[in-house]
């Protein structure tokens, strides 16, 4: 096959950049993975993950390695910031295995990071430079060429920019500045197990909800540490991740139920926060030789807990399109983001509308809620969530792309 030996170049070493590099290097192409930062894997917080992304482990070959981190909660919980009250239960446990056929799991980044990059690294064709920030590329028809912040010059057959939400890539293809904020900013924190005191949900996944705030909490690494993301509205959030100060907080949980609040004193907020952000759907994020994935091309609010999930089905998908077209890289982009846009679109979109009419409402319209989910039975949520879980299908194989 033309190329193979040519690399690939794929900007950012995320969940997503680490996912294609492995996708791609198991296939036999030689794959070069530039990445800004001065190591790989070092976001230290938890990440759920749906039934969905396992036929991608599988194909990658890490399942056993990824079920070797993880945690199996039995199910994931909203419940009622004020009273404390069930607001609605999906159980993740047996019931759930036996219909999506594979688990909801939840595991350290870096663990997960950390399985990819360890199968990366085994092989010889997949190079993975630290440090390596890419500014700009020139696309030369048949050649790729990169333009890196410390001004060197590194060609390659193809670019992915898998370089996450404020991608340097995608801004030079499609050039529309930021990306959209909606006033939210997530803070995260890992505490040990053993210095949660109070009495709270230690193995299930568990989402508090309230008007203008949410917090999440689940166990990691063998229940010895606790995963908490504190979310909330402030007039205070930046246009970028920073640990930001903000005046307006002291309203916010005031009227919470305790656990929350005990909760909420756990975290520190000088530290880094993620401003909540988007995009709106594309159906095209590809242009010549270069192509996008995972938040560089698609990305979400986190309701659904699916950014890192899509962006490892992205990964899969495009390392097989590539291999059918035969080195033809600009069909084998146009068929990945054909096969991608409307299933990544749906969870932009669900994700938006779950977070302003599920996650943070007030009042009545959190009592209406309540009532709806209480009279769900399990049959009719697993249907509601079959779109996502069922997984993503593959193109069929049509040998050369046309
Ligand atoms: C609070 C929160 C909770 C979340 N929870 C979940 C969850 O439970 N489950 C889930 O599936 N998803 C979750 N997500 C979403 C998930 O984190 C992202 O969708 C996922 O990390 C995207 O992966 P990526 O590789 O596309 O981008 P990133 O993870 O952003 O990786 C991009 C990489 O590119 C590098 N980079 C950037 N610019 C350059 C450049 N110019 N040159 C070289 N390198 C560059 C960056 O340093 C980074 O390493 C959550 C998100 C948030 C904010």
């Amino acid at each position: 096959m033309a190329g193979k030996h040519d690399p690939i170049i794929v900007v950012g070493g995320g969940l997503g950049g680490a996912a294609v590099a492995l996708a791609l290097g198991r296939k036999g192409f030689a794959v070069r993975v530039l990445e800004q930062a001065p190591e790989f894997g070092v976001i230290g917080f938890g990440i759920q993950l749906g039934p969905n992304v396992f036929p991608m482990f599988d194909r990658l070959g890490v399942t056993d390695a990824v079920l070797a981190h993880a945690l199996f909660p039995k199910a994931i919980l909203m419940v009622d910031s004020v009273d404390g009250g069930e607001i609605a239960r999906i159980p993740v446990g047996d019931s759930f295995r036996q219909r999506f056929k594979r688990p909801y799991v939840v595991i350290h980044r870096v663990d997960l990071h950390g399985v990819l990059l360890d199968a990366c690294k085994a092989l010889p064709n997949v190079e993975l430079v630290a440090s390596r920030g890419v500014a700009d590329y020139e696309d030369h028809g048949d050649r790729l060429r990169v333009r890196t912040e410390d001004n060197r010059t590194i060609e390659g057959a193809a670019l992915i920019g898998a370089d996450g939400l404020r991608s340097t890539v995608r801004q030079q293809m499609l050039g529309e500045g930021e990306p959209r904020t909606i006033g939210y900013v997530a803070h995260r924190t890992i505490v040990p197990m053993a210095d949660v005191k109070f009495a709270v949900d230690r193995d299930d996944v568990v989402l508090w909800s309230g008007p203008g705030f949410h917090i999440v909490h689940y166990p990691l690494r063998n229940s010895t540490l606790f995963n908490i993301v504190t979310v909330f509205k402030t007039s205070n959030a930046q246009p970028s991740d920073t640990a930001s100060p903000h005046p307006d907080l002291d309203h916010v949980y005031r009227d919470s139920h305790p656990t929350m609040k005990a909760l909420w004193a756990m975290m520190d907020l000088s530290r880094r926060g993620w401003v909540s952000s988007d995009r709106d759907p594309i159906r095209h994020w590809s242009k010549g030789r270069v192509t996008l994935l995972g938040d560089a091309a698609h990305p979400t609010l986190q309701t659904l807990a699916q950014g890192a999930c899509m962006a490892i089905e992205d990964a899969v998908c495009l390392a097989e399109m590539i291999e059918q077209s035969g080195g033809d890289f600009p069909a084998a982009f146009r068929r990945y983001e054909a096969a991608r846009y409307l299933r990544t679109a749906r969870v932009q979109f669900e994700s938006r509308y779950h977070w302003d009419n599920f996650y943070h409402v007030g009042g009545i319209e959190r009592e209406v809620a309540r009532r709806i989910w209480s009279v769900r039975g399990e049959d009719e949520m697993f249907q509601c969530l079959a779109w996502l879980y069922d997984g993503f299908a593959l193109p069929e194989k049509q040998g050369r792309a046309a």
